[in-house]
């Protein structure tokens, strides 16, 4: 008897080929194999008569085979093979190529289904490589919206089908763990007639319905993982500190800057969080120089002034390095000791042991700060930098770092979780579901407006006449390379290097230039960095993986090769790299691409007003399949899909906070649960 469990090899069409085949798709039993969808159908329902044909039109006829015989084309080693066919309204002839077993299928005199594009083949109109189907009361793979699965490992759509096609009436063993009200509320389809209409759809309407029940089961499970996770840290305590307005006010006042009111409001929400004894754990998302870094001075000021020690985690050394001097030179006044502790820290154990000791208020680092051997005398508030850089093990063991305070009272810190990234709201309502959520849309006022231009290859020349005029009075340049789709290092570097030897040896031989890539030691890579900090180099050629957060205000042109493969968002991430100065900044999106959509993309960037707005354009335009970079979130593509459909995702949310509010989570939830949280990187 077979169940959903069964393992695939006890299945008699599943020999070792295929099993080892399929394996490599992890798919191993039958219920592997009913979550493997098809990512698109072929529309094979219209049933025409052969007299009704039209060429170019796809089509499905039912026809009695007259004559059917193969021959082999002799100028090339291919076979042919060639049919007549007939229904009581005409005949047509039938083609395939390289097919000649065929002939064992479609003898004389069966009737069959045969399903394609009518076109003319020397001269008559024939249907050429049809799918066919014996006629029976059921078909599989013609007469109806025929499913086509991503064709990978070998394994064709017309093979799953076959297999996949008898099994269906498993599908009402399947466990479907949503209460029936909540479907019934929600208008969701059955677990079980979803599974068969995603497979074998009767018509689009009812796939899109399979689709969008089988999205809500993926977006619920990632729901339902966060609200748990806030839960988890809700029982634990954190201290409760303090807001002295007499500290902050004047501090504030005094800065050489006026402060945004985006700023403003989340240096406010942070502080509402720390008042309380439960951890803060909040997100404070931002684009790129929008003034981050003195939000978190501020609350850093806040808790080192009670006595409490802050812990600041940044992905690179050079970035470290960079915010242990903002914060020494903004706090100069405050009698606050600063200590920067990185794996190439001298006087390591020393340090380590001031820290233990308490002796030190607020501790900058890299990872080096979550090591065993670190601890902290009274760790209050950790805040992690540029937190996509980090895996949430690291974010996590930060937040571990425990406190003992005197009367015994375990607590651990608060955490600021801090962002460049921005994303639309749908992909942060599902990614960040247990974070609360600040953000900085405005940027400081005074900023000068970076000139953006899309160059196309004839103007490319003048737009490297310019660079030089801009090198000689002393500017700095960005050249990032493009984006290389399998992000390969190897490719990568070979494509650094190549747009490193032409512009050295080909267009800015008098300048001195740098190239960066992934493939360097961290320590080479902030040793290139450090030396274009110090305008050592006039020119950065770099991959994508440009060093985030660095502050490089004399940088104030940039270079964007292959525009049109990045991501909007990205590209005004990377441009967030200059323009942080007085004087005027110029980005150059060079694309090769003329096509009218890509220009249309690339122009959005020309007129958007921030990050985010560009974020939701590119989801809109691009749709979530090529939105960039959320390969890295490891969301299964069911769920990128319905990125577009804020509707679905909240209605997620409500019935996860349902179903956990009435303690309705099941086996099967909880199973799920634990396999969710192997897969997706909930940030
Ligand atoms: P990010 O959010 O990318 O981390 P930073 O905190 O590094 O940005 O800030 C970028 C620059 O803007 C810094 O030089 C900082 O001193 C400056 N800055 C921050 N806030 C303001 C403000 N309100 N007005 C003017 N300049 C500001
Ligand atoms: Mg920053």
């Amino acid at each position: 008897m077979l169940s959903l469990s069964t393992k695939i090899e006890s299945l008699n069409k599943v020999g070792p080929a295929y099993l080892k085949k399929l394996h490599k798709l992890n798919i191993k039993t039958i219920q592997d194999l009913f979550f493997h969808f098809p990512h698109r159908y072929e529309d094979f329902s219209k049933r025409t008569s052969i007299s009704e044909l039209k060429e170019g039109e796809k089509a499905t006829i039912q026809a009695e085979i007259v004559e059917i015989k193969n021959t082999r084309l002799f100028h090339r080693k291919m076979s042919l093979t060639e049919a007549l066919v007939k229904d009581n309204t005409g005949m047509i002839k039938v083609t395939w190529f390289n097919q000649p077993y065929l002939i064992e299928t479609l003898k004389k005199g069966k009737i069959a289904n045969f399903s394609g594009k009518l076109s003319f083949y020397k001269k008559t109109l024939c249907l050429s490589n049809p799918v066919y189907e014996l006629a029976k009361k059921e078909t599989t793979h013609t007469g109806r919206l025929v499913p086509i699965y991503p064709e990978t490992e070998g394994i064709s759509s017309r093979y799953l089908r076959f297999l996949i096609k008898p099994l269906l009436y498993l599908t009402e063993q399947l466990d479907d763990f949503l209460p029936t009200q909540v479907k019934n509320k929600f208008n969701l389809m059955d677990l079980a007639q979803a599974i068969e209409q995603i497979h074998f759809p009767k018509n689009f309407l009812l796939e899109k319905k399979a689709r969008k029940r089988l999205a809500f089961n993926e977006l619920f499970l990632i729901q339902l993982a966060s609200l748990q996770q806030k839960q988890k840290i809700f029982k634990e305590k954190a201290i409760k500190l303090l807001f002295d307005k007499k500290l902050i006010k004047p501090f504030v006042d005094n800065l050489p800057f006026k402060l945004t009111d985006d700023q403003k409001i989340a240096a406010w929400e942070i502080f509402q969080d720390i008042v309380k004894n439960k951890p803060m754990n909040r997100l404070l998302n931002g684009d790129v120089g929008s003034g981050k870094t003195i939000v978190a001075i501020m609350v850093a000021l806040a808790v080192a002034k009670q006595k409490y020690q802050v812990a600041i985690m940044t992905p690179t050394e050079i970035l470290a390095k960079q915010h242990f001097q903002t914060f020494k030179d903004m706090l100069k006044n405050q009698k606050i000791k600063i200590a920067l502790l990185t794996s190439s820290s001298v006087k390591k154990a020393e340090l380590k042991k001031e820290i233990t000791q308490g002796k030190i208020d607020i501790i900058i680092g890299t990872h080096a700060i979550i090591q065993k051997d670190v601890s902290f005398k009274n760790l209050a508030m950790a805040i992690v930098d540029e937190q996509h850089r980090f895996g949430v093990a690291q974010r996590a063991a930060l937040q571990k770092k425990i406190c003992q305070i005197d009367d015994g009272l375990k607590t651990i810190p608060h955490l600021l979780s801090m962002t460049a990234t921005p994303i639309p709201r749908t992909l942060a309502l599902t990614i960040y579901g247990d974070l609360d959520i600040s953000l900085i849309k405005e940027l400081p006022k005074g900023r000068q407006k970076i000139i953006t231009k899309i160059v196309s290859p004839k103007n490319r020349d003048k737009t490297y006449n310019f660079i030089k005029e801009q090198i000689k009075e002393k500017r700095q340049v960005f050249v990032i390379c493009p984006l290389i789709e399998e992000s390969n290092k190897l490719t990568e570097i070979k494509s650094v290097t190549q747009e490193y030897e032409k512009l050295s040896k080909n267009v800015f031989p008098e300048f001195k230039l740098a190239m960066l890539h992934g493939k360097l030691k961290p320590k080479e890579k902030e040793k290139i960095m450090d030396e274009f900090k110090k305008a050592k180099t006039d020119i950065l050629i770099s991959t994508s993986v440009v060093e985030v957060g660095v502050d490089i205000p004399n940088a104030t042109v940039m270079i964007i090769e292959g525009a049109d493969r990045f991501g909007l968002a990205q590209l005004h991430q990377f441009r967030g790299r200059i323009g942080r100065e007085k004087v005027q900044s110029h980005c150059f999106l060079f694309t090769d691409s003329n096509a009218q959509k890509t220009n249309m993309r690339l122009k959005a960037i020309l007129t958007a007003k921030d990050g985010f707005e560009l974020a939701e354009k590119d989801l809109k335009i691009r749709g979530a399949g090529d939105f960039i970079g959320t390969r890295q979130w490891g969301l299964p593509d069911l769920v990128m899909a319905s990125l577009n459909d804020l509707e679905l995702i909240k209605k997620s949310r409500e019935v996860a906070e349902m179903i956990l509010k009435n303690n309705l989570i099941n086996q099967t939830m909880k199973l799920k649960l634990k396999d969710l949280n192997k897969d997706i990187h909930l940030e």
